[in-house]
């Protein structure tokens, strides 16, 4: 096949004006190796070149483009440093220039009482309208090439070494100028681009580095995002098209006799009609023949446990066996131990394992699970260690998934040899459709969109340390009612030490205010030995102590219903979603329950608006988005790994839009030429090579 993208893969280095130094600058400021990579440095702004400014109107600050003469140039002795100044004038009245280095070189070049085009950022200082280090030309080579001049994000780095930002754009010109529809061909099928209206490949990187008008960047821009999005989203689909097809998934046909004694005689609610669905998609994915790869998105509190349960069930009817894995010890023994508790009676034989099952108990379950006997694994990470052998497994239900990353995923996948097992992705961490759409592309997703009934929802209120006695006086009234009560510090590993300080301090503040024998106060963070943990965890649970004093180690899915309160202290340095989790550990039960969000005074803006948006809506779904707006999509929980967020010009919260066009458009041509082997997309499927090649340890499973 022929490779007309090739002046695209040329190395920086050979272009014209670069160099080898150069071109060693570019890549350890910007990555930059080819000149594909040069020309997907986008701009993020223009400077608009159309017009000429008057030196009279012009303001502090301002770039500016003039017209005038240099009236002269002297050279001036300063405290530290000599510089160079001129007198700049146009129609409108005088301007200083200054230079601070190349004074000899600058008076040799400059011409006095010439005509001259110049540009540069305006200064005013005491009255003393100034520009330091001028671009000049002199106004009759001067030919304007665009309307509209790039601006790249730079370095001071390159600005000091000779590729300022004009040296920038004339690189970048000197490659449009050598680009054609030959070398630089269509990369979109025909026919959308005439029903998008589209402008073709090439017009569209001539037209986002040198437009000529505001249309010409908006109608590039499109083009660019669009073609982006849609081969991320041919990727995505193709892969996923090719393991449906290609893998064949163990095929559990029967419901039996130990999910229908669960559902008919254990459970002690009704399913949500939310609950229902899901488990039919589920039920009804794992009987198809082809494995299952599925998100559970629910909220938390939304009540996925039972669903992964049932569904272990049904693969448990079916001959086979079954682990979770949970991103904590706690929360591991939490679920083995509410597991163990639903199964009694069913004769499914459920086992632990973490980090810290050692020794000959250890060896027993190894040799257990290798034989098929235990049923259900619950367990950590542990479970992905490689003597950990099954001897059928069916189904993996990972919860909590932003903890897991993918090469996890593709561990969980190698646990059966012969043929993959089914995977149940659970999460609490609510995405917005066109993320999960993209970041777990592979994935199909499900959603339990409604609580079970009777939930209040919670209450949730900021207060700073002057309310601290007030606070202290409600947790006395709810405590009286039988209430428990959850205090939580932020632990991150850089200021780790003095975050465990601040528990300790507030742990034996709380000693003063709660004191014993009255009241009992657990304490739960991450640097304790697991057992320690638990015991402690297990004084809670039991009731026998009122108040938990924590760090995030309780963020994820603890499930203590008789806790009503959730005091989160410095809530200012927890993100959205953190904030979201710790608030779902509570409302769990009949009684209304309370989140109070502590916080210094003098809050940073974002700071702010996270913990009002807390304190308006309880909705996950709400959260997120306000969280990627605030953040940014590249720093949602669980996807990173997924290599989505190295867009070079679109912006998945931003252009769900486009996206969704990309994606439809994506769909119809695979359905019409699955393998792109049609040789009216020879050029797509070129590109969409290029790409995969780009991206390669993006999705390792596939
Ligand atoms: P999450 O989705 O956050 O993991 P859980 O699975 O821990 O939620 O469920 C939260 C609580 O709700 C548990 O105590 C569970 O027993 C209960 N629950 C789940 N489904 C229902 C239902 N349909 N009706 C009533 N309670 C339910
Ligand atoms: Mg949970």
């Amino acid at each position: 096949m022929s490779r007309p993208d090739r002046i695209l893969s040329r190395k920086i280095e050979f272009v014209k004006g670069v160099g080898e130094s150069r071109a060693k600058l570019l890549f350890s400021e910007l990555g930059v190796r080819t000149v594909e990579d040069l020309l997907q440095i986008f701009p993020f702004r223009y400077d608009d070149r159309s017009v000429y400014h008057l030196i009279k109107d012009v303001q502090d600050g301002d770039y500016v483009q003039l017209k005038g003469e240099v009236l002269s140039l002297e050279k001036v002795k300063g405290k530290y440093k000599n510089r160079l100044r001129g007198t700049f004038k146009d129609g409108s009245g005088f301007l200083e220039l200054t230079w601070f280095q190349g004074a000899k070189w600058i008076v040799d070049q400059i011409k006095l009482n010439t005509e001259y085009v110049l540009y540069g950022k305006v200064k005013i200082y005491k009255g003393v309208k100034s520009i330091a280090h001028p671009e000049l030309e002199l106004a009759s080579d001067h030919q304007s090439k665009s309307s509209y001049l790039p601006v790249y994000a730079s370095t001071e780095k390159l600005n000091s070494r000779g590729l300022n930002m004009k040296a920038r754009r004339n690189i970048v010109l000197n490659i449009l100028q050598q680009l054609s529809e030959k070398v630089l061909p269509e990369t979109l099928p025909v026919d959308v681009v005439t029903q998008l209206k589209l402008c073709s490949r090439l017009q569209s990187y001539q037209w986002i580095h040198f437009p000529e008008t505001n249309d010409a960047i908006a109608s590039a821009t499109n083009r660019l995002k669009f073609e982006e999005l849609y081969f991320l989203q041919l990727k995505i689909l193709q892969q996923k098209r090719i393991r449906e097809s290609k893998l064949i998934g163990i095929n559990f046909d029967t419901i039996g006799r130990h999910f229908n004694k669960f559902y008919y005689e254990k459970l002690e609610f009704e399913l949500t009609d939310a609950q229902k669905r899901v488990i039919k998609e589920i039920r009804a994915d794992m009987g198809r023949g082809i494995q299952m790869n599925r998100l559970l998105q629910g909220d938390v509190g939304s009540g996925k446990t039972i669903v992964a349960l049932m569904s272990m069930l049904i693969a448990i009817d079916n001959g086979y066996q079954t682990c979770m894995l949970a991103p904590t010890e706690i929360l591991a023994q939490q679920h083995y131990q509410s597991i163990s508790e639903s199964v009694q009676g069913l004769g499914v034989q459920v086992a632990f394992l973490s980090g810290s099952v050692k020794g000959k108990t250890r060896k027993e379950l190894l040799h257990y699970l290798k034989d098929g006997h235990i049923d259900i694994l619950v367990g950590t990470h542990a479970i992905l260690e490689d003597p950990v052998r099954f001897d059928r497994l069916g189904l993996a239900v990972t919860d909590e998934q932003h903890r897991f990353g993918v090469v996890q995923r593709s561990k969980l996948w190698m646990k059966n040899k012969d043929i993959p097992p089914h995977i149940l992705v659970m999460t609490a961490t609510p995405i917005p459709r066109t993320l999960a759409m993209t970041a777990y592309g592979d994935l199909d997703v499900s959603v339990i969109d409604e609580l079970p009934p009777g939930r209040k929802p919670v209450k949730t209120v900021h207060r700073t340390d002057g309310h601290r006695s007030f606070v202290v006086k409600f947790m006395k009234e709810e405590i009286a009612k039988g209430r428990q009560v959850y205090v939580v510090y932020p632990l991150i590993e850089e200021s780790a030490k003095l975050d465990l300080q601040n528990l300790q301090v507030g742990y034996e503040l709380l000693l003063n205010d709660f004191p014993k024998p009255d009241y009992q106060i657990s304490v739960v963070h991450g640097r304790m030995k697991p057992q320690d943990k638990d015991h402690e965890m297990q004084r809670f649970v039991s009731g026998t102590t009122q108040i938990m004093v924590a760090t995030t180690v309780i963020e994820v899915g603890v499930n203590v219903p008789n806790a009503s309160i959730m005091i989160i202290e410095n809530a200012e340095r927890f993100g959205l979603s953190q904030l979201h989790q710790l608030r779902g550990r509570v409302g769990r039960g009949a009684d209304q329950s309370f989140c109070i969000l502590m916080t210094k005074t003098g809050l940073s803006e974002y700071a702010r608006k996270r913990i009002k948006t807390m304190c308006e809506t309880n909705d996950g779904f709400k959260i997120a988005e306000v969280d990627m707006k605030l953040r940014g999509p590249g720093d949602i929980e669980g996807t990173q790994q997924s290599g989505v967020m190295d867009l070079k010009i679109a912006n998945i919260t931003g252009d769900t839009r486009i996206m969704e066009a990309a994606r439809y458009f994506a769909l119809q041509l695979l359905d019409k030429d699955p393998e792109l082997s049609d040789s009216n997309h020879a050029n797509t499927a070129v590109h969409l090579n290029h790409i995969k090649a780009q991206h390669q340890n993006w999705g390792r499973i596939s």
